[in-house]
């Protein structure tokens, strides 16, 4: 393709972009396509001649737009936002059309040095001390990845330069929350300390926010016994209901120990950039790392995961690599981004979150934020107030989790019928919510924050959910 045609076939694509995005309100938010569906549409020999745009462009509205759930969606309320603000979509299209190679500073300066302005930006935004330095990651699986990793080192004092975990004299520990992210005990397993040497502490029954003292006793056994804890994880923000567990005391715990804490703030860290919400984050500077998703709630598209540290001298000790080609004069005077994660390669990411806050501006994207709270506020008001409703959680941020609980039913019908109720909310193609097992209960999950959802969307929603848990089928 050369650049011309590249022009005016790019023209089109933008075109059915913003055409896409203007009518995503009128499709079913959740995708009811049947598992294989995609496949037998388009599955065939491989292409050996090119099909015309026109073609190409006919199947992306056919097959592929109803294969995707539509997170860009006023009636998206499952998981966590996932937004994709059209500011940082532009520069993601900018990072393709560059085609940069990030395995060095050298080999583009500026994606190195724009990464490194929008995270001291994100920093700042966020009320973070300059004590911390941040690089951007695919995702928080990998960040936490990396905090165990570099965790595991300083328990060892560099035991990957021997025998690696294989030669230690006793095992390593590390702490979550029974809420803490999936991600977290896949860290800790891919990091090598075993599912054995991962303590699941229990949480606050009406909170859900890790209990300190339960970590200070699990830490003590754990060392009566001969095992060293390495690494607490604190969830801010929990999957299942955004708990926020108490960084100050797990901080002071931890360090009694020496553990490494890592801060997981994947969907909540978006919040710290409302001054007014930053108490829930106290305690974040007594951490060694801190990471958050600016591409859930912020809403810069996906993938894009901020990990913050502060010894970057111990994290490019454990993760640096420099073989003869890598090597250039400048080495000394820059940072080399491949020392701070996994990959050599990597996207020019920064791009995108500085396409967004320049375009948008910080007050733009705080005053969505606090619309959504706003809206989770009100939506929790109106549950409270109803007979036979519960709000299961409290309301930190922008989820609300609900049970619907009619006298009448046994304990067992109650936990069936919160995951039929969201179903049938679901069925309707309108809204899109989660039900979630939480502590043992199933709660349904209204994780408010795409980018078009105002007041009157949360409103509808909630119509939606008292009709469908009063067994009215709504009509799609
Ligand atoms: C979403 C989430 C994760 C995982 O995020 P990825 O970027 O998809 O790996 C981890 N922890 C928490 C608290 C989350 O909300």
């Amino acid at each position: 393709m050369t650049p011309e045609e590249f022009r005016a076939a790019a023209h089109e694509l933008v075109d059915w972009i913003a055409d896409y995005r203007a009518s995503v309100s009128d499709r079913p938010v959740r995708s009811e396509v049947a598992p294989g569906w995609v496949r037998d549409q388009l599955a065939g020999p491989p292409p050996e001649s090119p099909v015309s745009l026109d073609t190409l462009m006919g199947d992306l509205s056919s097959v592929v737009v109803p294969g995707v759930t539509q997170t860009q969606s006023p009636g998206y309320y499952a998981w966590f936002p996932s937004n994709a603000a059209l500011e940082s979509v532009l520069g993601d299209i900018a990072a393709s059309g560059l085609g940069a190679l990030g395995i060095t500073w050298q080999s583009a300066p500026a994606l190195t040095e724009v990464e490194e302005v929008v995270t001291d930006w994100l920093r700042e935004l966020c009320g973070l001390s300059d004590d911390w330095h941040g690089a951007i990651h695919d995702t928080a699986s990998t960040a936490c990845l990396v905090a165990m990793l570099v965790a595991r080192e300083r328990a060892t004092g560099l035991s990957e330069d021997r025998g690696g975990l294989q030669a230690e004299a006793s095992p390593l520990v590390v702490y979550a929350s029974t809420q803490a992210h999936s991600s977290v005990p896949k860290a800790v397993l891919l990091a090598g300390y075993g599912r054995d040497n991962l303590r699941l502490v229990p949480v606050d029954p009406v909170t859900l926010a890790m209990d300190p003292e339960a970590l200070r006793r699990l830490m003590a056994e754990d060392v009566a016994a001969g095992r060293r804890p390495a690494a607490v994880v604190a969830s801010l923000g929990t999957t299942g209901t955004t708990a926020f567990d108490p960084v100050t005391e797990i901080a002071s715990i931890a360090a009694q120990h020496g553990a490494w804490v890592h801060v997981d703030a994947a969907m909540a860290g978006a919040a710290m950039m409302l001054p007014e919400c930053r108490p829930l984050f106290a305690g974040v500077e007594g951490a060694d790392s801190f990471g958050w998703n600016p591409h859930k709630w912020m809403g810069t598209i996906l993938d894009c995961s901020l990990l913050y540290v502060r010894d970057v001298q111990l994290l490019v000790r454990v993760l640096s690599t420099n073989p003869s080609y890598l090597r250039a004069a400048t080495d000394g005077e820059v940072t080399q981004f491949k020392d701070w994660g996994i990959p050599l390669g990597r996207r020019f990411r920064s791009l995108k979150l500085w396409f967004h806050l320049r375009l948008a501006g910080a007050e733009s994207i705080r005053a969505r934020l606090r619309r959504d709270r706003a809206n989770a506020q009100w939506l929790a008001g109106q549950v409270a107030g109803e007979p036979d409703w519960e709000v299961c959680a409290p309301v930190l941020l922008q989820t609300v989790c609900v049970r619907h609980v009619p006298p009448d039913m046994d304990s067992q019908a109650l936990e069936k019928h919160q995951q039929e109720w969201a179903e049938r909310v679901n069925a309707t193609g309108r809204a899109f919510v989660t039900p979630a097992l939480v502590e043992g209960r199933w709660v349904v999950r209204l994780s408010i924050g795409a980018e078009p959802t105002e007041r009157a969307d949360v409103a509808a929603l909630w119509d939606l959910c008292r009709d469908a848990a009063q067994g009215v089928a709504p009509l799609g």
